[in-house]
């Protein structure tokens, strides 16, 4: 059975994979994720066993060939499964949104092939999770001003510096971390360099105590002397900038997609409620301004899901 939506004159058919997809994320969503969302957000607990679970049943690695552990799906079939996910549990989804969008995706494009061997089958097949790590202190928006340093020793690069904000930063095994390798070539001489947990010299910091998505682990992470070997460089010296923003630029599908969700369920939340609350003798959905503001939300959302 194929479902048919049509949008501002355009036609989006979803195939029947696509609906499976999003129908095993909304069941998963709200069988296992909506039970202990509300204590998890509260307790700022990590999703453990969902995350493990998500990982079973192919979440952490969607879009990954299966040759390397992956599903294999196309980009609507993750933007699907990442709306279901976040409309009831976010930092589920920011969890997989990392995985995903900006660990995968930037192995299998970028990485060698010991490189995937290695690190992205265990990502993919949700074994691990994995962290990407390129903000800093004085360097958020402007990326380019990395104080990160991995100076080139002959056989490994020596790391040293401070990563802010990362997220999986305390639950990772496998973190993708640029650093500057030459300053006087500023952005072109940045490297990314796969970096394991446990390698000496790597401390995971302090957890940040967030607004929301406060299931999703938020660290700093310090570098002192961390030698990482030549091998676990991506791509060719230098390269690390553009993988970051290459990597990046995906990672707005999945972020787009989070937000989509957050708003639908939202919007489904306000929705049952307008429906159940009473006042002045009748459901207040019935009231002409709360039934506007809810026709309002129904546009709003369509719109998002234009920009998405
Ligand atoms: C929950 C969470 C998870 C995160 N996870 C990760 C992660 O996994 N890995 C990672 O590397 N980073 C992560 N980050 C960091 C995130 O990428 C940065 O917060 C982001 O890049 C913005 O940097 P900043 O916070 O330093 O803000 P700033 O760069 O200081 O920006 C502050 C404000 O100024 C505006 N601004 C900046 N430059 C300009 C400009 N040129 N023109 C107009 N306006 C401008 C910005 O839009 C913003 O509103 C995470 C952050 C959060 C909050």
């Amino acid at each position: 059975m194929m479902e048919t939506t049509t949008l501002a004159g355009l036609n989006f058919e979803l195939s029947e994979e696509q609906i499976a997809v999003r129908d095993a994320a909304r069941d998963f969503a709200q069988n296992v994720l909506k039970p202990g969302v509300i204590d998890r957000d509260r307790e700022q607990r990590f999703p453990k066993d969902e995350i493990k679970q998500l990982g079973e049943l192919g979440f952490l690695g969607m879009m990954v060939s299966p040759e390397y552990g992956g599903g294999g799906m196309d980009t609507i079939s993750y933007v699907l499964a990442m709306e279901e996910i976040s409309k009831i549990d976010a930092s589920a989804s920011v969890v997989m949104s990392v995985n995903n969008s900006l660990v995968c995706w930037g192995l299998e494009e970028f990485a060698n092939e010991e490189q995937k061997q290695k690190y992205l089958v265990p990502l993919a097949k949700g074994e691990v999770i994995g962290a990407f790590c390129l903000s800093e202190p004085e360097a958020g928006s402007d990326a380019t001003s990395q104080r990160t340093t991995a100076i080139d020793m002959g056989d490994h690069y020596l790391l040293n510096g401070t990563k802010n904000w990362i997220t999986n930063g305390g639950t990772a095994s496998t973190y993708l971390v640029m650093a500057q390798t030459d300053a006087a070539k500023k952005h072109k001489g940045i490297n990314c360099l796969i970096v394991e947990k446990g390698m000496p010299g790597f401390v995971v910091g302090a957890k940040e105590d967030k607004l929301g998505i406060r299931g999703s682990d938020t660290h700093t992470l310090m570098f002192q002397d961390v030698k990482v070997p030549k091998e676990n460089r991506i791509g060719e010296d230098g390269f690390g900038f553009t993988f970051a923003m290459k990597t990046l630029s995906g990672g707005r599908i999945g972020i787009a997609s989070q937000a989509l969700g957050i708003a639908s369920g939202a919007y489904e939340l306000a929705l049952a409620y307008s429906k159940e609350r009473k006042a002045f003798g009748k459901a207040i959905s019935e009231h002409q301004a709360i039934a506007f503001k809810l026709a309002d939300m129904v546009r709003r959302s369509k719109r998002l899901v234009c920009f998405a």
